[in-house]
């Protein structure tokens, strides 16, 4: 948490409306868009002038979430974002640990603003660009720390049914619905005062996860059918060439979750997903693992990307093929580590 402080100057800022945006990372997730639009409705109910910048579009599986028409995707929108952004008097950066986290586009203009910043995260190795700085990688989601940080500013009886389904949301989704091994006591308890202000957890799961499209589910039986195992180094991947996802009519957030099947496999530790991306260039690269083994570090050190030990992402700018040889070569330094 913030030190006191901190938390008296944040307090002492938002005791008179101001204007504050919320940034959240590229591509987001169930628990930065949670973060963020639980952080803005209850921001909002303090009178402050709010709003929510995502660096691109949000999924569709995502698009019921509470204020979810309150985004403003820098991307698409830009001169009207850095207005926003350029005007704020703070910015809350959520559940990421480096400005470029954003993109090239969107980072590089936050990188010339002197507005002083938030971060609130649970990443791996922040970067210094902060004033105010919540970074605990021992948290599950950002989700559980928005509802630490609203708590420590005695915000509580703010967390009304819509704040508390955009939580809930994240803790969700971030937690791999309460099964990865940050869920703790605290995640529970948390969740019950959630459940408790009416968040109808059965209805968030179905909107979340019982929304398939058939493409989908067919795109789904596409990647299971390129699953492949390396026995000897207890992995296994995925691809998904751009050719495979336009049979499939392929639509944001389709992919998303199908990473996980790698490691469902006994014996298998550490698994990837290679999604090519034709118009960005690009092999977006999800990698997962169980133990020890740090895909942080391995995503930072071979695919210019990053995240937590279990759960990481990068990117490769060599063809499907390649990366996967890549991977193929790196794996075995990882195992020998
Ligand atoms: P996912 O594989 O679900 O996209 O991401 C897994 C975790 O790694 C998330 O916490 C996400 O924020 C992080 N992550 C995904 N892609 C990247 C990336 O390119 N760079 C960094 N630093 N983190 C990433
Ligand atoms: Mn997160």
């Amino acid at each position: 948490m913030f030190s006191q402080s901190e938390l008296s100057e944040i307090k002492h800022i938002l005791s008179t409306p101001k204007k504050i945006t919320i940034v959240s990372h590229r591509n987001p997730d169930g628990d930065a868009m949670g973060s963020s639009l639980g952080l803005l409705n209850t921001l909002k109910q303090l009178n402050h002038e709010v709003f929510y910048v995502s660096p691109n579009e949000f999924p569709d599986f995502l698009a019921w979430l509470p204020n979810s028409k309150d985004v403003v995707v820098f991307e698409r929108e830009t001169e009207k974002a850095k207005a926003i952004l350029s005007n704020s008097d703070l910015i809350f950066t959520l559940d990421f640990n480096a400005l470029h986290r954003t993109g090239d586009f969107m980072g590089s203009y936050l990188e010339t603003l002197s507005i002083p910043m938030v971060l609130i995260d649970h990443h791996e190795l922040p970067d210094n660009y902060a004033k105010y700085l919540f970074s605990d990688t021992s948290y599950g989601s950002t989700c559980q720390m928005i509802y630490d940080f609203i708590n420590a500013l005695d915000f509580n009886p703010l967390i009304n049914k819509d704040v508390a389904t955009c939580i809930y949301t994240g803790i969700l989704t971030d937690s791999g619905g309460f099964r990865f091994p940050k869920t703790t006591p605290a995640t529970h308890h948390c969740v019950a005062d959630l459940i408790e202000k009416g968040v109808n957890n059965s209805e968030v799961y179905n909107l979340l996860y019982d929304n398939s499209t058939y493409n989908r589910l067919q795109l789904l039986g596409k990647a299971l059918q390129n699953l492949r195992i390396l026995p000897d180094l207890h992995a296994s991947y995925i691809t998904l060439s751009q050719e495979e996802l336009d049979m499939f009519h392929y639509q944001k957030g389709d992919t998303e979750g199908i990473v996980n099947y790698g490691l469902t496999i006994k014996d298998v530790f550490i698994t990837a997903i290679f999604i090519e991306n034709k118009e960005e260039g690009i092999i977006k690269i999800s990698f997962r693992s169980q133990g020890n083994y740090d895909v942080n570090k391995f995503a930072r050190m071979y695919f210019n990307g990053g995240g937590h030990i279990n759960a990481a992402g990068g990117k490769s700018f060599s063809s499907l093929e390649e990366t996967v040889n890549q991977f193929i070569a790196n794996l075995a330094n990882l195992n020998h580590q």
